[in-house]
């Protein structure tokens, strides 16, 4: 990592296995350094599919699809598996946190999956369901969600706040409102005159998105994997790019994180989400490989390199690239009095 932990890191996240996907290497390599991470999961992931294929370990667990109490549990122990994993010793459930605004005793609210679609087979993107479920994360109000969020923090005091940039990762509704709400909670902690922590979001740069779809096309171990696995499938290479890809040249102040030192703990930790990540593996760069023609990106010559690969319920393969990267939303926390109540969101 080019910005050494220090302070406090808290994740916030729509469901059990984003903190995995979305931020596990860097969950992991804040944690080795033994400075404290949090990691807040906004619903249980109870809408969502099973991976549940006959003769696999999870083959006895088809029928939690649909069955949502029982799939929330379920997740809640994958999830303790994979932060387990990475290293983190905080968690918090996002509807536990007492409402501010209201009596504790008659607060039961519980935040569930608001469900999804995929945008289209082969496609890394996702849409709103047909209809809502009942305590859908979506529905519930902005500010509810964000002061109960912002408590947490004020609990914690993290340096560093990490989720998704505004489009969500890859368009999940939950994940776009996990955003929301964590740029709601910052302001309610600005205007209360707390210290804020900088935001960072969770981006790929368009040409390492791009070279690592080619490299996992490429590679020797994958057209092997797909020849032993015929349902799975690679990602369309000149499809739509999903809402985290964003143009290299407009990065500007970046922290990028190498996945390589917590390679292990990562695949270790989507292994933990049986239900939802499957073939999850650790590669050894494939340097000499057919894809390596697409050489380097200027200047950046570890830039672009897979180490791994996993695929969600679509079956579909996606590369485990070799650095994470996110992008610094806030300028470091204000220091006077005449900034503190405007984090200039950029
Ligand atoms: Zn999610």
């Amino acid at each position: 990592m080019n910005d050494p932990a220090r302070g406090g890191l808290l994740a916030v996240h729509a469901h059990p296995d984003d903190e995995t996907l979305a931020t596990g290497a860097l969950l992991a390599t804040w944690a080795a350094t033994g400075e404290p991470v949090t990691v807040v999961t906004c619903t249980r992931g109870e809408e969502g599919e099973v991976i549940a294929r006959p003769g696999s370990p999870t083959a006895g667990l088809a029928t939690l699809e649909g069955d949502g109490p029982a799939l929330a549990a379920h997740r809640e122990t994958e999830l303790a598996g994979a932060l387990a994993h990475l290293g983190v010793r905080d968690h918090v459930f996002l509807d536990t946190v007492p409402d501010p605004a209201q009596d504790s005793v008659q607060d039961s609210a519980r935040y569930t999956d608001s469900g999804m679609a995929w945008a289209a087979p082969g496609i890394a993107r996702s849409v709103a369901a047909a209809s809502l479920p009942p305590g859908a994360f979506v529905a519930v109000p902005l500010d509810e969600a964000a002061a109960r969020l912002a408590a947490v923090v004020r609990s914690r005091r993290p340096r560093v706040v990490v989720t998704y940039e505004p489009g969500g990762g890859y368009g999940h509704p939950d994940h776009v409102r996990t955003s929301e709400v964590t740029s709601r909670a910052l302001q309610l902690l600005a205007e209360a005159g707390d210290d804020l922590p900088e935001l960072w979001h969770a981006v790929l740069p368009d040409d390492v998105a791009r070279v690592v779809r080619r490299r996992l096309a490429a590679s020797t171990e994958v057209r092997e994997l797909l020849r032993s696995v015929p349902y799975l499938t690679l990602p369309d290479l000149d499809g739509v790019l999903p809402p985290l890809v964003v143009p290299a040249e407009q990065l500007g102040d970046v922290v990028r994180v190498d996945v390589g030192p917590v390679a292990g703990a990562v695949v270790a930790a989507m292994r933990a989400h049986a239900t939802q990540v499957q073939h999850a593996t650790c590669s050894t760069p494939d340097l000499e490989g057919p894809g390596s023609q697409d050489g380097p990106l200027d200047g950046r010559e570890d830039e672009g390199m897979i180490i791994g690969w996993y695929a969600l319920s679509n079956d579909v393969l996606a590369p485990i690239g070799a650095h994470e990267y996110y992008v610094v939303r806030t300028p470091r926390p204000p220091r006077t009095q005449e900034t503190s109540s405007d984090p200039q969101y950029r």
